[in-house]
């Protein structure tokens, strides 16, 4: 920030000691800091509308001298937003927190949001000023609050799907097209929960601003909940619609100063066209949404929307609403695959894999409803039940006397790593079962880790350090930057069923596998091969000095009695 936008602060940012504002939970510099490097007005004021903080472009548009600034009180300051303290009073008197007044004075438009999660007295106004001198908009007047996003300035969803109906009314008489653009953000969650609410605040704040300011035919913008965003573009055709997104995305995807940190964060998009994704309201909405999700799932980018994605959602949702009454209706199993050591061919451990019986279609493959209940949202609950199923499991077999030696593995989505909780969430399961941590393995996958590296590693530290250990399943099969081995810290990897079959085809194969155990021995981390169905395969790994295998070669995936049956011994 520049040093001349300190008038009323320490540099910062912060609202300057002494003052009379002071919030909650935090400081409201960053989000003040980061309209600035925007370089966008921005004033500070208290419950009384006097100045605590300010920034130069924000003097200049108010008319202040700096002098007249630092005596900070805004009531008296000769300058054009005279209707300032009634804004405030208005914004203040609104019940909702997260709400904004909107006002437009002498050719000034003006955002008042509340900032900070204190008490009442404590409260504190961002104003956002912006010249709107020319523009249609710019007679004065103080809009309700409600009708716009508090942080972002943007119309909120009401007032969107209001914009959009006009924009469908005018397109529909003059026989145009135009799209619309659904945008959420990727991994918001995270930052909210690893840098707290006023980082996400000025995440979001941030993306607003990129968005309003972007030079692209639009007709309406909002944001519409949490972290999504859309666009209703001017009249263009798929090309242009293209266009508009690309850029979209990539203003989004720039990096956000945070409390002296550069954030990114990624977005997802769909895009629907009137009227060929759908000439009503809702099916445009719908489709662009629907059409998100794909992007999202498929781990970003953007994606238009194709009446495919309709069936194949319609089939999504039906194996959702089935999949929510498994786990009560018993239709979850467990089942068990051995791990064996090469060296001595016995039993080294055991990975718990998910089976799913429904009573209509049979046995559902987890590859299958896995990622339906990730994008869904139910990956939390399927995994806690994996875990309590598989703490029983393990201490009913203790008490059956029967000794499992190494550890038991279980699976854990990507997606249960954004919980917060995920770390006490384990702990407890565990504790509760009357098992121990050191009895248990988790398995992520690369892919999983990769998505949230630095996340992943601190809550894999936390849980490394209650005695879990941590094996990177499927490696190989995606990113495979061997990089990011150092900074995580994992106990063993998991080769990839697809190096396994192949290895076997030709040199270049084999030299790879060689090259994964080779390295991960060099780190210390232990190396499993998946998917050993020939003995060939198990002795080729032998050599390369591979220690533990899993494969049909070796035992499938078996019912807890099954298992127990063949392959524990009674101690
Ligand atoms: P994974 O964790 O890599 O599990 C290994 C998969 O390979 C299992 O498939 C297993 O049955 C299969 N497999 C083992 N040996 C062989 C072999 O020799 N040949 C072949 N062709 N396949 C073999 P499964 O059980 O269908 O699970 C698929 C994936 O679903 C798992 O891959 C895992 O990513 C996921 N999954 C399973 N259970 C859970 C769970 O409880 N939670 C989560 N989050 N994911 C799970
Ligand atoms: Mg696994
Ligand atoms: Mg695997």
């Amino acid at each position: 920030m520049n040093e001349s936008d300190n008038t009323a602060s320490d540099l910062s940012g912060n609202v300057r000691p002494g003052s009379q504002v002071s919030v909650g939970a935090g400081s409201p510099g960053c989000v003040a800091e980061v309209l600035t490097s925007l370089g966008i007005g921005c004033v500070l004021v208290d419950g009384d509308a006097r100045i605590t903080w300010s920034n130069t472009e924000g003097r200049r548009l108010c008319g202040w001298t700096p002098e007249a600034a630092t005596q900070g009180n805004a009531v008296d300051l000769v300058m054009p937003v005279t209707g300032l303290p009634e804004a405030v009073r208005l914004l203040l008197g609104t019940a909702a927190r997260r709400q904004i007044v909107h006002a437009t004075i002498k050719a000034r438009d003006l955002r008042l949001s509340l900032l900070g999660r204190g008490p009442e007295d404590s409260r504190c106004v961002l104003v956002v000023i912006q010249d709107v001198t020319g523009q249609a908009c710019a007679q004065d007047s103080i809009r309700e609050p409600d009708r716009y996003d508090a942080l972002t300035g943007l119309p909120g969803r009401a007032q969107f799907m209001r914009q959009l109906q006009g924009a469908l009314q005018d397109a529909r008489r003059d026989g145009d097209s135009f799209a619309l653009v659904y945008l959420d953000l990727d991994r918001f969650k995270e930052i909210n929960s690893t840098r707290g609410h006023l980082a996400g605040d000025a995440v979001l704040a941030q993306t607003g601003a990129r968005l309003r300011n972007a030079a692209f035919s639009c007709r309406a913008m909002a944001r519409l909940g949490d972290d999504a965003f859309a666009i209703a573009t001017g009249p263009m055709d798929r090309d242009g619609a293209a266009a508009v997104v690309t850029r979209a995305i990539g203003l989004i995807g720039k990096p956000v100063k945070v409390l002296d940190e550069m954030v990114s964060v990624g977005v997802s998009a769909g895009v629907a066209m009137f009227p060929d994704d759908g000439s009503t309201l809702d099916d445009l909405y719908r489709h662009a949404d629907m059409a998100m999700y794909q992007a999202k799932a498929a781990g970003g980018g953007w994606r238009f929307y194709s009446t495919g994605m309709s069936v194949e959602m319609d089939a999504r949702v039906r194996l959702a609403e089935r999949l929510a009454n498994a786990e009560s209706g018993g239709e979850l199993e467990l089942h068990f695959q051995p791990q064996i050591c090469l060296r001595s061919g016995s039993l080294a451990g055991v990975e718990a894999l998910l089976r799913w019986r429904d009573p209509a279609y049979g046995w559902i493959s987890p590859a299958e409803f896995i990622p339906v209940a990730e994008e869904r949202g139910m990956m939390g609950a399927v995994g806690t039940w994996v875990l309590e199923t598989a703490c029983a499991q393990l201490r009913d077999w203790r008490d059956a006397g029967l000794h499992l030696p190494g550890r038991l593995a279980f699976n854990v989505s990507a997606y249960q790593l954004d919980d917060p909780g995920i770390v006490e969430s384990l702990l407890s399961t565990v504790m509760k079962a009357g098992v121990q941590p050191t009895d248990l393995e988790i398995e992520l996958t690369e892919g999983a880790v990769m998505k949230n590296l630095e996340g992943a590693a601190r809550i894999l530290d936390r849980l490394r350090a209650q005695g879990f250990t941590f094996a990177l399943d499927d490696f190989g099969s995606g990113y495979s930057s061997l990089n990011h081995l150092q900074r995580l810290p994992v106990d063993r990897l998991k080769i990839d069923i697809l190096f396994v079959r192949e290895m076997l085809l030709g040199s270049r194969q084999r030299a790879m596998v060689a090259a994964i155990i080779g390295m991960a021995r060099a780190l210390g981390i232990e190396v499993l091969a998946e998917g050993v169905e020939h003995p060939d395969q198990a002795s080729e790994l032998a050599g390369l000095g591979c220690d533990t295998v899993q494969g049909y070669w070796y035992g499938r995936p078996v019912s807890a009695a099954e298992f127990a049956g063949t392959w524990l011994a009674r101690k």
